[in-house]
């Protein structure tokens, strides 16, 4: 039996069969996140923890928690964890990919479609009773997407299933960046590898699914925004700090590109002052890519299933650094 706490809400289904397994747990039932402090005590009698991405994990939390075997995030992301202080310290931990992949694609698309086709605008428009005529070149002209450019920063799980849904569904065609090849996507949609600079040269839509990393982190300043073309739109469903959002404001209200659709934020969750009361060819979201009711109930049930393996001294199937402790 191990200790187990649970950082934050994730419906009672997942500490039931945690619970099940004969392990003790405390559920913090609560949908804010804690203090540094406050997560520093709570961690300290913990074996296994399930925490959110709102938990920051830094090595004070995990110097607090001297039992801890492992960490279960449930997200795919996972910068807010420091996983190599983690590996330092025998503590394994695990993600929640491919479960959430197509409901994140399926937003990435919706916002870029919202975006394209002014769909917030339109809507705010029709409730303020400003719809008086049909007009042949109305205000809210969009961007067409069908046959349009589609350039993916990061083909990843997800960066693949946009890419996807951009070449089969509206015969886009696909351009990418990736720390290596992807030949099977190559093949499959005729997608083809290309550098930063040339991918936001050539695309009409942008759309960031890469992790956040040192090296990502403000990937998109006024100066790679400045290389796009002035009709093409932003997409971030990926992590708020790749995109330095003051210089994203500055770009859209600048006319540097045509607009942005943002599922995350720098310092979510608020919005750089000046964003939220932008209103044109804007389109904004509360970090919901993964927020259907199915993916994010397997979201913590895959969660759930690694901590479990975890504790029993099984190799967790979606563990980050089982290699590094000679757990596989
Ligand atoms: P993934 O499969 O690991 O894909 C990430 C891709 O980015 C990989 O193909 C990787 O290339 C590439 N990459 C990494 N660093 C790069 C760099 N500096 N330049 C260019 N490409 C780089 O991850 P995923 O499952 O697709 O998830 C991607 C991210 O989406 C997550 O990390 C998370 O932050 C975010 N996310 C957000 C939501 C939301 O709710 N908005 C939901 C889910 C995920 P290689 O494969 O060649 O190494």
């Amino acid at each position: 039996m191990a200790n187990v706490f649970v950082t934050q809400h994730i419906g009672t289904a997942g500490v039931q069969k945690l619970r099940q397994a004969g392990h003790e747990v405390t559920y913090r039932d609560k949908t804010e996140p804690m203090t540094a402090a406050e997560l520093q005590t709570a961690v300290r009698p913990a074996d296994g923890l399930v925490c959110l991405l709102t938990d920051r994990l830094d090595t004070a939390v995990l110097d607090a928690a001297p039992n801890l075997k492992m960490i279960a995030n449930v997200a795919v992301g996972y910068d807010n964890i420091d996983v190599a202080a983690a590996t330092e310290r025998g503590i394994l931990v695990s993600n929640t990919p491919d479960v959430l992949t197509e409901a994140t694609a399926d937003h990435a698309f919706a916002l870029l479609l919202a975006l394209a086709r002014r769909l917030p605008e339109a809507d705010a428009f029709m409730r303020a009773g400003k719809y008086e005529k049909f007009e042949m070149f109305p205000p809210l002209l969009g961007l067409e997407v069908t046959g349009k450019t589609l350039g993916i920063v990061g083909l990843g799980r997800i960066g693949a299933a946009v890419a996807r849904r951009g070449a089969l569904g509206f015969g886009m065609q696909v351009l990418y960046t990736a720390n290596g090849a992807k030949t099977a996507v190559e093949q499959a949609l005729g997608a083809q590898k290309v550098s930063l600079p040339e991918l936001l040269r050539q695309s009409d839509f942008v759309s960031i699914n890469v992790p956040l990393t040192p090296e990502t982190r403000h990937l998109f300043t006024l100066d790679t925004l400045r290389q796009m073309k002035p009709t093409a739109c932003l997409i971030n469903t990926a992590r708020g700090p790749i995109v330095k959002e003051a210089d994203l404001l500055q770009a859209l209200r600048e006319g540097i590109i045509w607009g942005a659709a943002l599922d995350v934020f720098e310092a979510e969750p608020q919005m750089t002052p000046g964003l939220a009361d932008y209103h044109e060819r804007l389109v904004v979201a509360p970090h919901l890519g993964s927020a259907t009711g199915e993916t994010r109930q397997k979201m913590v049930e895959t969660a759930v299933t690694n901590l479990l393996a975890g504790l029993s001294n099984q190799t967790p199937p979606n563990a980050l650094n089982a290699a590094a402790l000679g757990r596989e």
